[in-house]
């Protein structure tokens, strides 16, 4: 039987090969397609609001008769119709037009437009609005729809979908849509089926709740919402399915070398950091590769447990790959492993973009002959050239950084063809339960949720960059009683050149104005070994205060450390901050850290600074991420698309996560039903695994 899913879109009036490209775009092929392409809000055109009653901002239909229509000569030219009705006076402003548009809008003619109103010279303005002229009576009340609004793409414009998704509703009635949902669950939440839902979205009916559609929240608007959040759940669950497709090599735990160790160490483990080793041991021996997230926030102790579920590996005769996203943070862990594990008789290779020439061969001969039973480094660890002789374990440090794709690809560098590694994604981005249900549904979560003792708390100061004097004073008298600071420098644009000279800039102002003290500078323009050498002698005490770019943001552990200063935070995301922050309070004395951002402040940045300010739980920071930034910035992940919706939106739906996961893997066996619903939702995106 034919589906809309076999009608191209071309079978609609007017669409040609031309335009049927530009839908490509969208991703749109066929008739089911562009029924999917669903309206991400309604406007209220409903009702004619009269000019005297607008506000800034609001977005309405007005009505009245052209009072006179002037060429404005100004900055840019532009056309001014001064529309009035009863109540006032609204302007039109048109800065694209031509001779026929300045007819048709001659004194007397009656207009009804619709637009955002905006502060003008003399009133408000409505800035290049949809308008008709002689307007046909408004639909009566209660006759009238609210009108759909689509996602674009360039050279379609929304009157143009709007017209094609009308048209395929038309083939709905002989060619209902498949509901893949079992109608008990309908049942149970109250829901329309399929072919329904999509119906009202498109076209909604004069008599449905407006408010309920505007916000999302109409039921057939939830039984989209429920169906799309299902196949990112169903889509994460399939890519763990297809990396525990493949077998691991079980690694039994023996605890020699693990005894060894921890008596080695200056401390005891955290209860928290026993209970996670209790899980990864336990997942390690199994046969199946180990699918593991470990959160912890700042400071919690998360290398510590790294190097033992490594140390298990390599009892079990196996190779151990560590990776970390930035140069920086790999080489401490480097130096850390190395502290930790050469005393015990081991061999490390160290693998980063910048190892070139004889020590990058003598570092891939390590790995291939197995010589080496850990592999440290950056992304250059997976290259095709490096090879491990009998690769088990990978850790990946700062998982919210890689994506579901790299996930997939470490599966091909296990041993021989069978066997696939054990993955260890170590965070230390807490990240708010309901999102790392829905986000990391592919992985096991661990939580390390206590620090080791005797952590003091930060004092976090929010002040505006008017006192940098003070701030500047501040520094001078810490660093006078034998405390080191930091001063972290960003910039708004991309570029890290231009970072880097903000940042030398700083440096030198600073050791100007603070002549007593010694001021070091690191960035990412930086070597390797320059960068290390700065490190060390800040480590050393050398240095009394260490200006940075946010490269010292993750993993920099220098326990003097006790005030830091971050300049213009009101750029950075709050995960960032706290990260930062994180540098400091790791010692026995007091620690402060002063946000000194650039005035004004929007209200959405001082709540972010705030947040800050209030706590220092990385969790509740992050559930104020996420409820001010979405989802997409909280897992640093926008640019890849994950967790981009059509229709769901985090904070409003997240009541649906919990029950999604517990319906999701009952409908994994059914292999259609899984495939049918990523395909619909997910489309071509999951092909190329970018997800
Ligand atoms: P993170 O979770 O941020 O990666 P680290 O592993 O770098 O934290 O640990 C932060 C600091 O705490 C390090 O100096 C580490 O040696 C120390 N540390 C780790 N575990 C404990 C513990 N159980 N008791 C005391 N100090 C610890
Ligand atoms: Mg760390």
């Amino acid at each position: 039987m034919t589906s809309l899913d076999d009608i191209p879109v071309t079978q609609l009036k007017g669409v040609g090969q031309a335009l049927a490209e530009k839908l490509g775009k969208l991703g749109i092929a066929s008739l089911q397609d562009l029924l999917f392409h669903l309206p991400h809000r309604y406007e209220d055109r409903t009702r004619v609001v009269p000019m005297g009653s607008l506000r800034i901002g609001d977005v309405a239909v007005a009505e009245g008769e052209v009072m006179k229509t002037d060429l404005v000569m100004g900055r840019r030219r532009s056309l001014q119709v001064t529309l009035k009705d009863s109540s006032g006076f609204l302007v039109l402003r048109f800065f694209h037009f031509n001779a026929a548009q300045r007819n048709q809008l001659a004194e007397g003619a009656r207009v009804r437009c619709f637009g955002e109103v905006r502060p003008g010279r003399a009133g408000y303005e409505f800035y290049h609005p949809e308008y008709q002229v002689n307007p046909p009576p408004m639909p009566a009340e209660g006759q009238a729809t609210l009108t759909p609004v689509y996602p674009l793409t360039e050279g379609i414009q929304q009157p143009r979908v709007r017209g094609l998704c009308q048209q395929a509703l038309g083939y709905l009635q002989r060619y209902p849509i498949r509901d893949w949902l079992p109608p008990s669950l309908l049942a149970d939440y109250q829901l329309p089926g399929i072919s329904e839902a999509v119906q009202l979205v498109h076209s909604p009916p004069a008599d449905a709740p407006v408010h309920l559609l505007m916000e999302g929240r109409h039921p057939a608007q939830q039984r989209l919402v429920m169906e799309e959040l299902l196949a990112h759940q169903l889509s994460l669950l399939q890519v763990r399915e297809q990396i525990q497709a493949r077998e691991a090599l079980p690694l039994l735990p023996r605890g020699e070398l693990a005894e060894r160790f921890l008596e080695s160490l200056p401390f005891q483990l955290t209860g928290a950091q026993r209970h996670v080793m209790t899980d990864i041991r336990q997942d390690l021996s199994q046969p199946l590769p180990m699918l593991r997230l470990v959160q912890g926030d700042v400071g919690s102790g998360k290398t510590v447990v790294a190097a033992l579920a490594a140390l298990q590996a390599i009892e079990a005769g196996a190779q151990v790959a560590l990776m970390a996203p930035t140069e920086i943070l790999a080489e401490q862990h480097y130096q850390n492993f190395r502290q930790w594990l050469e005393p015990l008789g081991l061999e490390l290779a160290w693998l980063s973009g910048k190892v070139k020439g004889k020590a990058r061969e003598a570092a891939l001969a390590a790995v291939v002959s197995g010589s080496a039973q850990v592999a440290i480094g950056t992304h250059a660890l997976f290259q095709d050239d490096v090879v491990f002789d009998r690769l088990a374990l990978v850790i990946v440090d700062e998982q919210h950084r890689f994506g579901v794709h790299q996930r997939l690809a470490l599966r091909e560098k296990g041993v021989g063809d069978r066997l696939a590694p054990h993955q260890l994604i170590m965070t230390a981005t807490p990240i708010p339960r309901t999102l790392a249900m829905s986000a990391y549904a592919d992985l096991d979560t661990s939580v390390i949720d206590e620090l080791p003792p005797g952590r003091k708390p930060i004092e976090t100061i929010v002040i505006p960059d008017g006192r940098r004097e003070d701030v500047i004073e501040r520094v001078r008298s810490a660093c006078a009683a034998g405390r080191q600071a930091y001063w972290v420098c960003t910039l708004i644009e991309e570029s890290e050149a231009l970072q880097c000279q903000a940042a030398e800039v700083t440096a030198q102002e600073l050791s100007d104005r603070l002549p007593d003290l010694q001021v070091g500078l690191v960035h990412g323009r930086l070597k390797a070994a320059e960068k290390a050498a700065v490190m060390d002698r800040f480590k050393n005490g050398e240095l009394d205060l260490l200006v940075a770019t946010t490269v010292i943001e993750v993993g920099v552990d220098v326990p003097n450390a006790s005030l830091i200063i971050i300049e213009n935070p009101e750029r950075l995301g709050l995960a960032q901050l706290h990260q930062l922050r994180g540098r400091v309070g790791r010692g026995e004395q007091a620690s402060f850290c002063v946000l000194m951002y650039h005035p004004p402040l929007s209200s959405n940045g001082k709540a972010r600074l705030q947040a800050l300010r209030d706590s220092q739980d990385g969790f509740f920071i992050a559930e104020k991420d996420l409820e001010i930034r979405g989802p997409g910035e909280v897992l640093g992940t926008r640019q890849t698309g994950m967790m981009q919706f059509r229709l769901a939106d985090f904070e409003r739906d997240k009541g649906w996560i919990e029950p999604i996961r517990e319906m999701a893997p009952g409908l994994m066996p059914n292999r259609e039903v899984v495939a049918a619903l990523i395909r619909r939702w997910l489309g071509e995106k999951i092909r190329y695994g970018d997800v």
